[in-house]
Formats: structure tokens, C-alpha cells, sequence
């Protein structure tokens, strides 16, 4: 299967190891952030840092130290992580310092004469073997590379500031690369912690035709408005506006350079503002201060940035330059949009956004139309990837920015993939499992919960829809298997203790933080470990009561995980062996009852230390052994549900409730 296809990076087959030696060319604004989060994520690596201006690669240096003692005092780093970053951090104005490195990666000026001249030097100096990439922000890879020897070895990686933050990267599927590159570089980004992107390689790439001509139409409203203005308008659709962040990247000189490139490729339409050259910083409030603006003003402002964002989406789309699921999830991560714009599109409705739409198209002549009716754009899973591997599909759940926590809308789009392909005699199951390397599952959004709180009918209720997917599992006819690449927490480690199997990373844990919130976990954490892992008793008890971890290991020795791997790369693989086990085997979850080990008397503390409530440890116990006593999975089940609408009507549960939407310590003293 070529790696185009594959949509979660971790499944890429890749023969390259991981770079020991990276050479970044350009010190200033982004080179320096790109290097921290290299020395970040490779603990081993040399980074080699070069510069025709010696003042940038010191500055280069000072910053990223400067980086590390800010890590040290927010507790973010160690000791040793501090000095492994520091180490083998060498700088050089001089191109010879290439020859032992594994990858080049140019964050030079941007400009493709100056570009197309620097990889013409790299190519002279470094190994066969080594990789080149660029980081434009707008120049084609065909561009930049067609004049090289070996072209094959090289694309556009293409970051966002700030870099060593920021998780996406734009990784260019061009025509002249060897086609294993883009696979290589995306399985690289996913396992360092980014969320690799591809994009096929026109002018811009896909992410900043939205924010560069977001950023070019805010200047072009600088005739109505202020920058101070024009960003609180902004605001209602992004966490910063775009002048704020433009001041944040030094962003102006880039927004001339890519709106100049894609007006010569495309049309006069994206002609950048000529005010651009004219300021160097702009006046505007931070985040958080917006400013009155009068309301037909605020009106146009909403209208032109939303038509921009409209039109640029459509033609993305319709140019198949990036997928809709990247395009909505990259503009949320990349530029923090509160929205993607296909979910605000959904959200105005056909009607609404054609208005927008013509409007804008009548005031800016060029600007890209859609070509089909926009229902058609609005179908696709944001938050879920699905793969076909060896006749499975593998489910990957994707909220990079919610350690991939289960939300309404993820839950229906794993459902709807189960229920199209569970009676498919092609598909010989399901495997799921989390983006990245860090989080299977995080737990479940609070979501809808706080406005329920006393309230135990509408609780129980929540619960019961909350675990429509959990229940649809329980009798799906084909088998299911959780696959842990990192923690699943709470209502994540409840989806993955109701599928089939389990197989985990040994760096996978588990844990039910339910009881430091004041709350329990309804939706089968008292119920599902007791009937299928009794011999476990114990240790769930300590997990609900005490808010214990549980290592990947000791859950293997408990029986709950068929396989431990250590390696990324063979989970899901592990994944696939235990489908083939369950061929042709029903599963089912035994009615019960249970005879399980009761609970021992506790401190109402959790394992933290942290005061707990014992009026919720009391539900849990009850609840428990209750459950276990029903003779049904169905009994026992709706014993949890209730169990959770009893919690919520706690004072423990308001107290929970708030202090984690505070920020701060809940006092469980208090309420009892
Ligand atoms: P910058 O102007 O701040 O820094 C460019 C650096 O390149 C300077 O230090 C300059 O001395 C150096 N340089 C110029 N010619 C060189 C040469 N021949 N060899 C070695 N070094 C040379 O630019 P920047 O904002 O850091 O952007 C760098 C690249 O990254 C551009 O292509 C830009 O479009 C892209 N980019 C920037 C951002 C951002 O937030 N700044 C975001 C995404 C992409």
C-alpha cells in the first residue's frame, strides 16, 4: 500500500532510523525553534546550526537556552533533559559542517533564488544519503528542487510558528521525491510529538492559504478599521487575531513573499496589501482585551474574514490540495481557530455561507467559488482516521489537542465506521487506537455533564447515551481490539476494557481519575473489569477508590492485555494477531454474577495524597458490589448508570465539577 494511503503515520513502514545529525540553515526567527524542539525530542541528536550572519547563530543559541531554563522553572524539564539539549548544539557559518549529517533542513530567507542557491551548496557537501528539506512557506517543492542531482531525497517540511509548539507540519507530496520521503518524514513527525500533514505542492501549500490571505484580507480592511479592531472581530473565530500573531512571527516580510508568489500564480486577487512594507509592528490588544467595534462595521469585518476563510476552504478542497479532516483540524492546531472552517460552515448553514460567499466574490472578482453544493464538503470524519490494514480497519483517534479524548462526534464517527463494515465479509474486524505515541484515550470531555449536575434523571440518561459505542461492542459480531499506545484514562480506558482484546505499549498505563472529581465512572468501569478479570478485584477497587495507575504490565499479568510490545511500530501488528485469535469466536461479557474480592477499608485518600469525598467512594463501593451481584450484563450495567446520576447529585460532584473548570483544588472536606 503506498504510504499516501496510510492515514495514521505510526502504521508507515519505514526502513530509516531516526537522524542522529540535523543541520538546520537559517538561524533567525523560526531556525532557532525548530532546533529546540529537535534537541527536544532526540535526546542524542547534534544539531549543527548555520548562518552567513554569526550574530543570528548566536542569538540562535541564547534562545534556545533560554528555552531550557524556562522548561527548568515551569517544572517542564529535568536536569538531564536541560542538558542533553544544551549538548551537541554546535553552530557554524560555513557549509563544510554538513558532511556527517543524516538531514538538512533550510529555514533560510525566503526567497527561491537565494533558496534554489543554498540547496545547490548543501547538495555539495553532504552525504548520498542524507535528506534535504525546506521550510517555505509558499514556494513549491518543483521549485526548488528540480535543479538539484538528486531531487529524490528532497520536499518541503513546512512548520508553524512557534515552531518547538506548534504540532503540525506540512509534509509535500511531490512528484519528484522518492515516494518512501513523505512516509519517512511523516512517521518521524508523528513519533516526536508533531501532527504531520501532507499537502500536494502548490503555492502555499494547503495551511497557509488560509492565514496568509486571512492576514492579507485583515490588512486590506485596515481602510474601515483599526488592527485592534479588526482582531477583536477576530477573536469570535480565533483564540489571537492576525495582526497579534503577524507582530508574535514576524510574520509581514513572509505574507509579501507568499502573496506575491501565489498572485503571479493565480491572479491579482491575492495581491498582498501594500501596507505591509509600510509597518514593521502593529498596535493591537492581546488575546483576552478585545475592543468595542460598532456593529456594521464588526459586521464587514466578520463577513470578508469568513469569506476569505470560505473561499480558500472550497478551492483546498476542490484542488484535493489537503484533506477536509487536516484542513479543519491543522487551522484549529496551527493558528488556533476555535473552529475549523468546514465545522463553522456547518455550524451558518448552506444559506448563510453562499450569502458570505457571494458577497465576498462580488467585492473581490477571482476569489474561488465552490463547485458543488456545500453539504458535499461537509462529509468526512474529523475526528477519527481509518485505515485498511490486513483486512482490518484500524481506527485512529484523532484530538491531538485533548490527548484524543472521546467527545460526541468521535463517538458517532467510530460507531458509524463499525455499524458500515460489521457485517462486511471483507473486514475481519476492528482495531482502535490514539494518534501519536502518547494517549490511547484521555477519558471523555466533560461536555454537556456541569449543566446536569443534581439532576439524576438527565445523569443517568447522559450515561446511557455516553455508552451507546461501548454497548454497541458488547454484541458487535465482529471482533474488536483495543490497541494502547499510551494512557487511557477514565471514560478511554472504559472504551478500551470493552473491546474484544487488548494489546498495549509497555509504556501504556491506565488510570480512573473519576473519584478526584467527585464523580464515578458510569459507563462500565465498576461493572466490565470485575466480569471479565475478577482475579483483578482488588485492583480495580484501588483504581475507583484511590485513583491507582495501572501499568501496561500489570494489567498483562492481570490478564486484561493479550500482548506488550515495547516498539511503536509493532502494536498494531500485535493488534492484528489477536483479531485473527477471535475469528470465528463470539465474544461475550459474562452475565454474572460475580464472586470478587470486597473492598478494604480505605484512608479517603487518593493516591496522591489528595482529600477525597466519602460519600463518592461510598457509591462506588455499593455500586460495585451490586453490580456484581446482578445476574445480567444489562442489570449490572444499568446498576453503573444510576450509580453515576447518584453521584451527580452530590455536593462532591459540584465541587469536582467546578474546581476542574476553575483550574484549581476541589475541597472534598467541605462537602463530604
Ligand atoms: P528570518 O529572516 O527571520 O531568518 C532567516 C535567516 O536566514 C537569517 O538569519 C539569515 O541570516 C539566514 N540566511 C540568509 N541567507 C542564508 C544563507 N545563504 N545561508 C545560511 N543562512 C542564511 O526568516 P524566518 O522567519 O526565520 O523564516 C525562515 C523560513 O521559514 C522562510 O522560508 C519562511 O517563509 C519560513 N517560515 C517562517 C515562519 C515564521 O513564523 N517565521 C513560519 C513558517 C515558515
Amino acid at each position: 500500500m503506498s504510504a499516501q494511503m496510510i492515514h495514521n503515520p505510526v502504521l508507515l513502514d519505514t526502513d530509516r532510523k531516526m537522524p542522529k545529525s540535523i543541520a538546520i540553515i537559517g538561524a533567525g526567527t523560526i531556525g532557532p525553534d525548530i532546533g529546540y524542539y529537535l534537541k527536544s525530542a532526540l535526546a542524542d541528536l547534534t544539531l549543527v546550526l548555520i548562518d552567513i550572519n554569526p550574530e543570528a547563530l548566536t542569538r540562535a543559541v541564547d534562545r534556545i537556552h533560554a528555552y531550557v531554563e524556562k522548561g527548568l522553572k515551569r517544572g517542564k524539564l529535568t536536569e538531564q533533559q536541560a542538558a542533553a539539549v544544551r549538548k551537541n548544539l554546535v553552530t557554524s557559518t560555513d557549509y563544510s559542517a554538513l558532511k556527517d549529517c543524516d538531514w538538512v533542513l533550510e529555514a533560510a530567507t525566503e526567497d527561491l533564488a537565494l533558496k534554489r542557491k543554498i540547496f545547490t551548496e548543501i547538495e555539495a557537501h553532504v552525504r548520498p544519503d542524507a535528506l534535504i528539506t525546506s521550510n517555505t512557506s509558499s514556494l513549491p517543492a518543483e521549485r526548488l528542487f528540480s535543479h538539484l542531482a538528486h531531487p529524490e531525497r528532497a520536499t518541503v517540511t513546512h512548520f508553524f510558528a512557534p515552531a518547538f509548539q506548534n504540532p503540525v507540519v506540512e509534509v509535500i507530496d511531490w512528484s519528484g521525491a522518492n515516494p518512501a520521503l513523505g512516509g519517512y518524514l511523516r512517521w518521524f513527525f508523528a513519533m516526536t510529538g508533531k501532527v504531520p500533514m501532507i499537502t500536494t505542492d502548490a503555492v502555499c501549500f494547503m495551511l497557509d492559504r488560509i492565514f496568509d490571505n486571512w492576514c492579507n484580507e485583515a490588512a486590506l480592511l485596515l481602510d474601515i478599521a483599526s488592527p485592534a479592531e479588526i482582531d477583536s472581530v477576530a477573536m469570535e473565530l480565533v483564540h489571537a487575531g492576525p495582526f497579534f500573531v503577524l507582530n508574535l512571527a514576524n510574520g509581514n516580510p513572509i505574507i509579501v513573499e507568499t502573496n506575491t508568489v501565489q498572485a503571479a500564480d493565480e491572479g491579482d486577487h491575492y495581491t498582498p496589501a501594500t501596507i505591509f512594507n509600510e509597518v514593521d509592528k502593529w498596535e493591537t490588544n492581546p488575546p483576552g482585551s478585545p475592543v468595542d467595534v460598532a456593529p456594521d462595521v464588526a459586521a464587514t469585518i466578520r463577513d470578508r474574514l469568513l469569506g476569505i476563510l470560505f473561499s480558500q476552504t472550497v478551492d483546498i478542497l476542490d484542488r484535493e490540495i489537503g484533506s477536509a479532516a487536516d484542513l479543519d483540524l491543522g487551522c484549529c492546531l496551527a493558528f488556533a481557530f476555535k473552529k475549523g472552517p468546514l465545522e463553522l460552515m456547518r455550524d451558518y448553514g448552506e444559506a448563510e455561507v453562499m450569502r458570505i460567499l457571494n458577497e465576498f466574490a462580488a467585492y473581490k472578482p477571482g476569489m474561488p467559488q465552490p463547485k458543488k453544493a456545500i453539504a458535499n464538503y461537509l462529509d468526512f470524519h474529523r475526528y477519527i482516521l481509518v485505515d485498511d490494514v490486513a483486512g482490518a480497519k484500524v481506527i485512529t483517534l484523532r484530538r491531538p489537542e485533548a490527548m484524543n479524548a472521546l467527545h460526541d462526534q468521535m463517538t458517532d464517527e467510530i460507531l458509524s465506521v463499525i455499524t458500515a463494515h460489521e457485517n462486511d465479509p471483507e473486514v475481519k474486524g476492528f482495531v482502535i487506537t490514539g494518534y501519536g505515541i502518547q494517549a490511547f484515550c484521555a477519558g471523555a470531555d466533560i461536555g454537556k455533564f456541569p449543566a446536569m449536575l443534581g439532576n439524576k434523571d438527565q445523569s443517568v440518561d447522559y450515561a446511557k447515551s455516553c455508552s451507546r459505542l461501548l454497548v454497541h461492542l458488547d454484541r458487535c459480531p465482529k471482533p474488536v481490539v483495543a490497541a494502547l499506545n499510551g494512557l487511557a484514562l477514565g471514560g478511554g480506558l472504559e472504551l478500551a476494557t470493552r473491546c474484544h482484546a487488548l494489546v498495549a505499549r509497555d509504556t501504556a498505563w491506565m488510570q480512573l481519575p473519576e473519584v478526584t472529581l467527585g464523580i464515578v465512572p458510569g459507563i462500565g468501569a465498576m461493572v466490565i473489569p470485575y466480569r471479565r478479570w475478577p482475579e483483578g478485584a482488588a485492583v480495580f477497587n484501588g483504581m475507583l477508590t484511590r485513583a491507582e495507575k495501572l501499568t501496561a504490565e500489570k494489567a498483562r499479568d492481570l490478564g486484561m492485555i493479550a500482548e506488550l510490545v515495547t516498539a511503536p511500530e509493532d502494536l498494531i501488528p500485535a493488534a492484528l494477531r489477536q483479531l485473527d485469535a477471535l475469528q470465528g469466536k463470539p465474544y461475550k461479557i459474562t452475565d454474572g454474577p460475580v464472586d470478587i474480592a470486597g473492598f478494604s477499608a480505605t484512608d479517603g485518600k487518593a493516591v496522591t495524597g489528595q482529600t477525597l469525598s466519602g460519600k463518592i467512594i461510598a457509591i462506588i463501593e455499593k455500586a460495585v458490589a451490586d453490580a456484581a451481584q446482578a445476574t445480567s450484563l444489562t442489570a449490572a450495567l444499568e446498576v453503573g448508570y444510576q450509580a453515576f446520576g447518584d453521584s451527580a447529585c452530590t455536593a462532591a460532584a459540584k465541587e469536582g465539577i467546578s474546581a476542574f473548570s476553575e483550574r484549581r483544588k476541589p475541597d472534598f472536606e467541605k462537602t463530604g
